[in-house]
Parts: structure tokens; sequence; C-alpha cells
């Protein structure tokens, strides 16, 4: 569709004001598109690996988008995804629940409401 717009608009300030909203319409798009491969990433996070999710972080982060309670689901310092009993083990010490990276040995210690 936008495609059809630019070339149907002749040579002037048209095409300059489509292709200004074009480019604005692409920005917002992305953000809702980033948000929602987050998304989606981390409810098949089990076959990610470490590196994809330091992108995905990244990606997150370049957009200014918070992962909130989904950065529980991942180690802090090695970025491994978390299943418990295969990649690390989780522990409920009164309030807090201490879920230790079986890859890195740390341990990462999050509040429980
Ligand atoms: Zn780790």
């Amino acid at each position: 569709m936008v495609t059809f717009m630019l070339v149907v608009s002749t040579r002037g300030e048209s095409i300059k004001l489509s292709h200004l909203i074009f480019k604005m319409k692409k920005l917002s798009l992305n953000r809702k598109e980033v948000e929602k491969k987050i998304k989606e990433f981390f409810e098949n996070l089990g076959e990610a690996t470490s590196e994809e999710v330091r992108k995905i972080k990244k990606l997150g982060m370049s957009l200014n988008i918070r992962l909130g309670e989904l950065r529980k689901n991942f180690c802090k310092k090695c970025m491994a995804p978390c299943i418990p009993g295969v990649t690390c083990e989780v522990r409920i010490k009164g309030k807090l629940k201490n879920v230790k990276c079986r890859l890195c040995k740390t341990t990462n210690k999050w509040k429980i409401k």
C-alpha cells in the first residue's frame, strides 16, 4: 500500500510528506513488533541460547522496552535461560527465591511477592 502511494504521487512536497509519515509509522510499528517478538521469544525460552537472550535484551534496551518479570527467566550473569531442574536449581528461603545457575554457579535472588 505504501509503495503504491509513493508511485502514484508526483515529484514535490507530496512525496516528502508521505515519505515522512511512512517513516513515522515504521518507527512506531517497529516498537510494537519488537515487544511482540520479545514476548514470543520468552514463551519458547527453552530452546534459546545465552547469545540469543543477550541479543533480545540489547534489542529491548535500544527501544527502552522493559523486560520486567521476564528478566527472571534467565541468569543475570551468563544470560542462559533458566529452566528449573535443568539449567538451574530453585530454593525458597524465607521471602527470597534463590535460583542457582548450574552453568556459572551464580545465585540469582528474587523477592517473592
Ligand atoms: Zn548463569
